[in-house]
């Protein structure tokens, strides 16, 4: 028997990770950041203007699919990401409308939803996108085997294959497509689009096409399943990461509140300790203020951030009450967390908000019904969501994590 020497022994546990791969994936400039890929499969990228030919492979069901049952063969995982998180800008998995679990970004904006003064950019941004995952083989490139495409319900492949199926006649067998004998190749349209200075390709039409080559029923060990792919984050770590950005955006609201105040200028009254005072002095940074009250008391060396001005007296009554309130939602959220049911109430607040802010959208809402026909098991909430998304879709889809700086390829 040979002992293998220590120098062969570390050799054997040097395990190399793919260079082809790591190549592939730096030329589109991202890496997955709510799914796991596979060892062995590829992400498929939609990498320029013109047309693919991809054929989707079915997956046996595993986990919490909201359009097919465990153990049934399906092509794709439906999930909801909210984008930018953190530092980082990451795009993570939403915890509450993928696993019905608590998602402290959702929570967040249940809160600022009650407050008056949110700006409703900033709702849109941090609201959940519904997204997909799909496993694929490019028929124009056979040899990448089956690799994995994860985009955008309503800026990917979702919502046109689905308008596909739900316009088809029934002799069509569109809707088949994804079937292991009677399947059909997808011809995708790919076009170039501009978003803050960098470019993306977006699919922009679906035919489905009589494929070539048919599979067997063993491609579907080769594959994967899709929905033991999607990255969940702890609780705790993903709000740690959100609130960082949060911390920072408060950090820079108080500078702009301390310019503010350095605005005043001298022979303005503002409210000091209670008393209305006469600024005399403003200090050369304008950091801090010589006032005079109306007895002629001199106060010096006074910050801006101490005094008000006097018509925003009352307007500091009003945060303080507005304090309380986040400090009761604080609680009603550490309630909720240890109780880990959903909090019924909140959601139907949420839900009535969502359909005030979607009375006009009609015929939008006929799309969704017929939506909902074809694709089962989805819920009402959810519905009103969606709804959402795609109105906002168009202009918001693209700041996935590290994607919008780059120019190149933003794949969907
Ligand atoms: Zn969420």
């Amino acid at each position: 028997m040979v002992i293998p020497s220590r120098r062969e022994k570390e050799k054997r546990e040097v395990r190399y990770a793919s260079a082809k791969k790591r190549a592939e994936d730096h030329e589109v400039g991202f890496q997955p950041t709510t799914y796991n890929p596979p060892d062995n499969a590829g992400n498929f990228y939609f990498n320029k203007k013109g047309v693919f030919r991809l054929d989707i492979i079915p997956f046996r069901v595993g986990e919490g699919n909201p359009f097919a049952d465990e153990g049934e063969v399906h092509y794709e995982r439906t999930y909801f990401a909210h984008k930018n998180v953190g530092p980082d800008e990451e795009m993570v998995v939403c915890s509450r409308k993928t696993f019905g679990e608590p998602c402290p970004i959702c929570e967040k904006i249940t809160k600022l939803r009650r407050d008056p003064s949110t700006d409703s950019e900033l709702l849109q941004e941090l609201r959940p996108k519904e997204r997909q995952l799909w496993q694929v083989i490019d028929v124009m490139d056979r040899d990448k085997g089956i690799q994995i495409l994860e985009c955008s319900y309503f800026n990917g492949l979702g919502q046109l294959v689905d308008n596909k199926i739900k316009d088809s006649e029934e002799d069509d067998g569109y809707e088949k497509f994804f079937h292991l004998e009677d399947g059909m190749t997808l011809k995708v349209s790919v076009v170039q689009e501009s978003y803050r200075g960098g470019t993306y390709y977006k699919p922009t039409n679906v035919e489905m096409k009589q494929r070539k080559q048919q599979y067997e029923v063993s491609i579907l060990k080769e594959g994967y399943c899709l929905d033991s792919l999607l990255k969940k984050w702890d609780y705790d770590k993903l709000k740690k990461t959100f609130n960082q950005i949060s911390e920072e955006r408060d950090e820079e609201e108080k500078e702009d509140k301390k310019e503010k105040s350095s605005d005043y200028e001298i022979e303005d009254f503002v409210m000091y300790k209670g008393k209305e005072c006469e600024i005399t002095k403003i200090s050369g940074d304008g950091t801090t203020l010589t006032l005079e009250d109306e007895d002629g008391k001199t106060y010096k060396g006074v910050k801006a951030d101490e005094i008000t001005t006097r018509v925003e007296v009352k307007k500091s009554g009003k945060e303080e009450s507005k304090e309380e309130d986040e400090e009761e939602d604080e609680k009603q959220q550490v309630k909720r967390k240890k109780v880990s049911d959903e909090d019924d109430e909140e959601d139907e607040e949420e839900d009535e908000e969502d359909i005030d802010t979607d009375e006009d959208e009609d015929e939008e809402d006929d799309e969704k019904k017929d939506k909902v026909e074809k694709r089962k098991k989805v819920s009402d909430e959810d519905d009103e969501d969606d709804k959402d998304d795609n109105e906002d879709d168009d202009k918001d889809e693209e700041p996935i994590a590290g994607r919008k700086k780059r120019k190149g390829n933003i794949p969907f």
